[in-house]
Parts: structure tokens; C-alpha cells; sequence
């Protein structure tokens, strides 16, 4: 648990350091990239001098790329919360999904049975997926599978979950499991830090799974990798059940009109 709450105070300075460097640094980009623009238009295209300003010029387009990645994550966007259903946020997204994921994967969804609502902000848990199946992805560059999963635990069963932290209580749990790389320990001890990336310069920020976490924890909810190298890795999220308030308006339409004494 401490470990976790070190890890969310971290993200959050990161987080904030980041903003702001990424701010002055794209408005310093854009003069980078206006002034190469300017001498390219100087130079004719056979020239040695254009395709070192090119060259010049699409690495600044590379870093803006970057800092607006940065500011992304470090913005704290107002969290708007609502009640709704894990399975149909997961099924809006999927033609979205099999695009990113190509041909060569299989995108497989599984929903339990009348599963609970959470209370969560619609576009953070769209992201969360998002990211989530994107790494799966990048962990099978010849094919695989993936497995997006829905189910209710109960109090009870959250027992048989030993993972470190977690509270016992209701929760909704969504798998994203792939049939990709795994990973070793020592890269599984450092995922959900910022920055960290195993990918080629130029393919991963290491934001990615730093800003699952940031979203899983205000959202209150635990996330815990489990993979195995040669087999595959799976993202068990947990996010707490929400329990209607008696007076909550439903889906059928606002509660019995309050009673006065
Ligand atoms: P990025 O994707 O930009 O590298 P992330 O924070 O999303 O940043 O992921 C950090 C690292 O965690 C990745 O570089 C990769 O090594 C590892 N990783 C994440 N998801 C998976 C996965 N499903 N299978 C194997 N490795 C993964």
C-alpha cells in the first residue's frame, strides 16, 4: 500500500514538472520548426543544405510529438464521474480496437452476467483500455490473441486475488490479456513508473502505463499485471461497485417524487 501511495506522489510531481517544461518547450519548438520552414524555402529540394533542414525539421516535429504526449498526461483534466456499465464501454470501443490491433491479432470480448455499475469518468476508462490494449499489441509483432473480459467479485472472493493492497469489497473486474512477450520481473517492477519503456526510441513514451495507474487510482480502483515470459500478460483491474443511493435517478427515469412532512 505505501508503495503504491510513494508511486501516485511521484507521478503527481512528475506529472506536474512535465506540464510545465512541455509548455515553453513546444512554444520553443514552434520557432524551431517556423525557422526551418523559412530556410527551406531557401534552399532548392537537390541541395545538401535541404535535407539537413529537413532533417532538422522533422526532428522538432518529432519532440513536439512528444510534448504534447507530455502534456497530455501531466494535464489534470476535471474528472467527470458517472455511473455506467463497464460491458458497454468496452463493446463501443471494440471496432476502434480491432483497427488499432491490425488483421494479424484476434480481439476476443467476454462479459459475465448483469454486471455491476461503477462510478467513472467515461473518457479516462476508455483511455485505460486504449493504452492497455496497444501495449498488448506492441507484445505480439507476429499475432496473437486478445482477451478483454468482464466479471462481478464479490467481497468474498476478493480473498482469492492475493495481490498486495487490496481491499476487500465489491468490485467490477476487467482482464486485458494477451498471448504476447510477458515480461521479467525486473521490467514488471517498473512499468507503472513514468518514463519507463522497453520500446525503440521513437515507439513508446513510458506514459502509458504511469497514466493507467494515475486514472485506476483516483477512480479508487486496484490494477495488477500478472504475465508470464513466452505466454502472456494479463491487466486485472479492479474498480469498486457502485451502490445506488435510494434517491439516485436511474436509467427508467428520476426517483418518486421526494415525500414532504
Ligand atoms: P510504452 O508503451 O510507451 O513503452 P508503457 O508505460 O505503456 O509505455 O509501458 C511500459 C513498458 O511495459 C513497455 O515498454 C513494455 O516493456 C512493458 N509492457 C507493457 N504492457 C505490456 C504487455 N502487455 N506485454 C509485455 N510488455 C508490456
Amino acid at each position: 500500500l505505501e508503495a503504491q501511495f510513494a508511486q501516485s506522489q511521484k507521478m503527481q510531481a512528475v506529472g506536474q514538472l512535465a506540464g510545465g517544461v512541455a509548455h515553453d518547450f513546444n512554444n520553443l519548438l514552434t520557432a524551431i520548426i517556423g525557422f526551418s520552414d523559412l530556410l527551406l524555402l531557401k534552399h532548392k529540394p537537390g541541395d545538401p543544405s535541404f535535407s539537413e533542414l529537413m532533417q532538422i525539421k522533422q526532428n522538432a516535429n518529432r519532440a513536439a510529438g512528444l510534448t504534447r504526449q507530455l502534456l497530455a498526461f501531466s494535464r489534470r483534466q476535471t474528472l467527470r464521474p458517472q455511473v455506467l456499465e463497464l460491458s458497454l464501454i468496452v463493446d463501443d470501443l471494440t471496432v476502434l480496437l480491432k483497427r488499432m490491433i491490425g488483421e494479424k491479432i484476434n480481439l476476443g470480448v467476454d462479459h459475465g452476467r448483469n454486471i455491476w455499475p461503477v462510478r467513472a469518468d467515461v473518457v479516462q476508462l476508455e483511455q485505460v483500455i486504449i493504452n492497455l490494449v496497444v501495449n498488448a499489441r506492441d507484445a505480439m509483432p507476429g499475432g496473437g490473441a486478445i482477451t478483454i473480459r468482464t466479471s462481478n467479485v464479490t467481497a468474498a472472493e476478493t480473498e482469492k486475488f492475493d495481490f498486495e493492497g487490496m481491499v476487500a469489497a465489491d468490485y467490477v473486474l476487467i482482464d486485458v490479456q494477451d498471448t504476447g512477450t510477458g515480461m521479467s520481473a525486473e521490467v514488471l517492477d517498473k512499468i507503472f513508473e513514468p518514463f519507463f519503456t522497453t520500446k525503440d526510441l521513437g515507439k513508446g513514451t513510458g506514459l502509458g502505463l504511469s497514466t493507467v495507474y494515475g486514472i485506476i487510482k483516483q477512480t479508487e480502483g486496484f490494477i495488477y499485471p500478472v504475465s508470464v515470459i513466452g505466454v502472456g500478460t494479463t491487466f486485472k483491474i479492479f474498480l469498486p461497485r457502485h451502490i445506488p443511493a435510494v434517491n439516485e435517478i436511474t436509467a427508467k427515469g428520476p426517483a418518486a417524487t421526494p415525500v414532504r412532512d
